[in-house]
């Protein structure tokens, strides 16, 4: 694939995707509901450092649940993959990404990394005894990633932080079936801050093409993680990486992925590049529609699916 192809097909599906009118933007964190519905951008990074974008790559938007790929890049470097796989899991849920019925469903196990217990689960996982030394692991991996440190939203932070009753009673429930490791206030804490992390659409790609070169940041030439660990990252990704929309994006488009209720996400080709794309307006299971048609028209058009 050469990068003309790739910049004609982004520019292709930015324009036929920007009059799309469907979904909503995420309005249980409110501060969430006033990001402007028309942004849209897109961007690729491939494994040799070449940057691409298209539309609104600039505007800082929140990470949310992206976040979880890269914290958990942290605990399983930490820990290891297994050590991951028996205190977290590594399956599907097969239900909302803050669903409490799939803990009560499997006696408390968090299932897989990259859901809200899960990602509340990997958090506690990662050392620390009190918030600042935690937080400072996680921003310093958070940092490689990107290749620059990023900043947490305040507004997005204080106002997830006030309606996040539901996460905090996710952490008792963990903590009351053994599967949360650090203090469950604590744990919360510092996933909402995680996930009050501002990013944009060119910062995704970069990140996520710390994966399509299994653990090199090609801008910054740094290894962010090891590479033994990706292939298991990239797979929790096919299984959970849209929640209950995985099952169709695989369908669609065979590679892993992983989205954010902020608009947000990434999409990693291994071996050749990653591609982000950004719109606030979301589906019923949380993704972005724009992001998702356009993702979808790129792998389609430059012929990316692996499974075809
Ligand atoms: N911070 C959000 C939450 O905990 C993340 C959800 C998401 O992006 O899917 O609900």
């Amino acid at each position: 694939m050469n990068i003309h192809e790739l910049h004609d097909a982004m520019q292709a599906a930015h324009d036929k995707h920007r009059a799309c009118t469907s979904g909503k933007n995420a309005s249980y964190i409110p501060a969430l509901a006033q990001v402007d519905s028309e942004l849209f951008g897109i961007a690729a990074v491939t494994v040799d450092g070449e940057v691409l974008t298209v539309g609104d790559t600039d505007y800082t938007f929140a990470i949310e649940s992206i976040s979880k790929a890269f914290s958990l890049s942290l605990a399983m470097d930490l820990l290891g993959a297994s050590t991951l796989r028996r205190k977290v899991g590594a399956e599907a849920t097969g239900e909302a990404f803050n669903s409490v019925i799939a803990l009560e469903l499997h006696s408390g196990k968090p299932l897989n990394p990259l859901v809200n217990a899960g990602a509340i689960a990997t958090v506690s996982l990662i050392p620390g005894q009190h918030s600042a030394s935690v937080w400072e692991n996680i921003m310093a991996r958070f940092t490689e990633f990107a290749g620059h440190e990023l900043r947490v939203m305040k507004d997005v932070y204080d106002s997830e932080t006030a309606s996040n009753q539901h996460n905090k009673g996710i952490a008792w429930l963990l903590d009351s079936y053994g599967y949360l490791y650090n203090d469950p206030m604590l744990s919360v804490d510092i996933y909402t801050r995680m996930c009050s992390l501002g990013v944009t659409t060119r910062d995704l790609a970069v990140m996520g093409a710390c994966y399509a070169t299994h653990g090199v940041n090609p801008l910054t030439k740094k290894r962010v993680v090891r590479a033994e660990n990706v292939h298991e990252i990239l797979s929790d990704m096919m299984m959970e990486g849209l929640y209950t929309g995985s099952g169709d994006w695989l369908y669609a488009n065979g590679l892993p992925a992983k989205s954010g209720v902020g608009g947000g996400i990434i999409c990693v080709v291994p071996h050749q590049l990653a591609m982000a794309a950004f719109s606030p307006p979301l589906d019923s299971a949380g993704n972005s529609v724009r992001a998702q048609l356009a993702l979808t028209d790129i792998i389609r058009e430059l012929g990316l699916n692996p499974l075809m």
